[in-house]
């Protein structure tokens, strides 16, 4: 076990150096290869006995990319080896005894159909990761049912470089159709009454009257209400507005003709300024508070270049995030920078449920999970104090070119049900 490589006498020709390198390689391969099998043992048993919970981690997925460092798209195959760990024996055996590449058991893992084992861990021995996609391919996929034609396109568009209009054929179901006629034909007949009332209190002749409106005039209405109303609804490209009615005594709030909220609901929805709240005192409305807790368009820009995306360590999500406040509003907090803090959704859910604790200010954020360890983003990754494991030089697959017409596909056997 060599953990340098013995520097050869200066006289070591081409071809003797490169074969010192190659048996260094391959003995490195079969340890990580062992290395990443037991990888894949411990995140079976975590994601077997429900651990990755309390880490407020979104997925295994993101837990094993975060705690290793590695790619998610790595982090997947990993994850699917483990599901499959029973299924496969064989092949996670020869992951184990550093045999067996991650990727090449991981092709197997993520598309292989049940019962393969055996083919897949004879023919992994001498497959390449790519040979082995190409296998995965050729098995005949199960289809019991004839397969339904595909509908026809439903939306299609003709866009003829030159002319000055673009078609459209849509077709729909028929309870949408009657929704959109149904539509259509009232913004047609209100396009009709302010064209008419328009005539009646301003008469005008020949060319200076307009039209009267058509039936693409009344669709175009449709479609510019339907964008105003969600302009309007997100005029910060985020969540929907919620109306919220808070009693001003006591903490207690309900969605507009809803239900009671719950203490945590209630301070995740009153944290982010989009939704609208009215509140009440001895069930008389006392106005909408709108004020305060506002994060403003040009804060969120603040927070946005600030935080990037959400704050809780290995996240990363980018997309719908909340501006939470550390400090309640309701408890006092105020809705400046340093109080808040940019959240996914998921994570702000989390948060406001007790899964995970975040104490500011925002610049000096710690972030604990549901056992009070603090979360870092940081991957496990440190200098080894253990050995490597003690398993042969694996010397990768032959990599001899496929001989597929005389390569017999997985074929799962004939189910007997009855
Ligand atoms: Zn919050
Ligand atoms: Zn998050």
């Amino acid at each position: 076990m060599s953990s340098t490589a013995t520097p050869l006498a200066p006289t070591a020709t081409p071809a003797e150096r490169r074969d010192e390198l190659f048996d260094e390689l391959a003995e490195l391969t079969g340890q990580r290869n062992a290395i990443d099998g037991r990888i894949v043992d411990i995140i079976a048993e975590i994601d077997g006995d429900h651990l990755c919970y309390a880490t407020g981690c979104r997925s295994i997925s993101a837990l094993v990319a975060w705690k290793t460092g590695i790619a998610p798209r790595n982090a997947d195959t990993v994850v699917a080896i483990a599901h499959r760990v029973d299924e496969f024996p064989r092949c996670v055996a020869g992951l184990r005894e550093g045999r067996l590449s991650l990727d090449q058991v991981g092709v197997i893992a993520e598309h292989a159909a049940d019962g393969s084992d055996d083919h897949y861990a004879d023919l992994a021995a001498v497959a390449t990761v790519t040979q082995l996609r190409t296998a995965v391919k050729l098995e005949p996929r199960p289809d019991h049912a004839p397969k339904p034609e595909p509908p026809p396109p439903a939306f299609v568009k003709t866009d003829i470089p030159g002319e000055d209009h673009v078609t459209w054929k849509i077709r729909l179901p028929r309870a949408d159709a009657a929704t959109f006629e149904a539509a259509h034909q009232s913004h047609l007949d209100a396009l009709i009454t302010d064209w008419k009332r328009d005539r009646e209190n301003n008469p005008r002749t020949g060319d200076q009257a307009p039209p009267m409106p058509t039936t693409i005039d009344a669709f175009m209405s449709l479609v510019e209400a339907g964008w105003d109303t969600d302009v309007a609804r997100r005029p910060h490209g985020q969540r929907t507005t919620v109306v919220v009615h808070v009693d001003a005594d006591k903490p207690a709030a309900a969605l507009h003709l809803g239900p009671l909220l719950s203490d945590d609901e209630r301070r995740e929805l009153l944290c982010d300024a989009t939704c609208e709240v009215w509140f009440q005192r001895h069930g008389q409305t006392i106005g909408a508070g709108r004020t305060t807790r506002t994060v403003s368009r040009r804060l969120r820009r603040v927070l946005e270049h600030r935080d990037r995306c959400c704050v809780v360590p290995g996240c990363g999500a980018t997309r719908g995030l909340h501006a939470h406040h550390l400090v309640h509003w309701e408890d006092g907090g105020p809705t400046e920078p340093s109080n808040l803090v940019l959240l996914c959704p998921f994570h702000h859910r989390l948060h406001h449920r007790g899964g995970i604790t975040l104490t500011g200010p925002a610049e000096h954020l710690v972030v604990t999970d549901a056992d009070g360890r603090e979360l870092t983003g940081a991957s496990l990754a440190r200098p080894p104090t253990t050995p490597p494991p003690d398993v042969p030089p694996c010397p990768g697959p032959l990599g001899e070119r496929a001989q597929w017409w005389w390569y017999t596909p997985f074929e799962p056997p004939p189910t007997t049900d009855n």
